[in-house]
């Protein structure tokens, strides 16, 4: 019986041993959880920090949806409410 490989190594640039679990579609790194859910914050908070898209006194809401659907305009599920310091 053919020995099944497993998943290949996470490919963090922290060095992190964790067998990968996502292929990052940015730059197809592939990633375990931890290290995604890192390097995707990473990659919207230079979105925002490049684009200026938040000012100080901002007041943000963060919502998490369900759906995973991409039609979803509003948010509905769980709201949480920040401000911008
Ligand atoms: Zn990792």
């Amino acid at each position: 019986m053919e020995k099944r490989r497993g998943p290949p190594p996470c490919q963090s640039k922290a060095g992190c041993s964790n067998p990968a679990k996502i292929r990052k579609a940015k730059d197809g790194a592939q990633l375990c959880g931890p290290c995604f859910s890192k390097s995707f914050e990473d990659d919207v908070h230079e979105t925002i920090i490049n684009n200026n898209l938040f000012k100080v006194c901002d007041v943000i809401l963060v919502s998490k949806n369900r759906s995973w659907g991409r039609e979803t305009p509003v948010a509905e599920g769980p709201t949480t409410k920040t401000t911008v310091t």
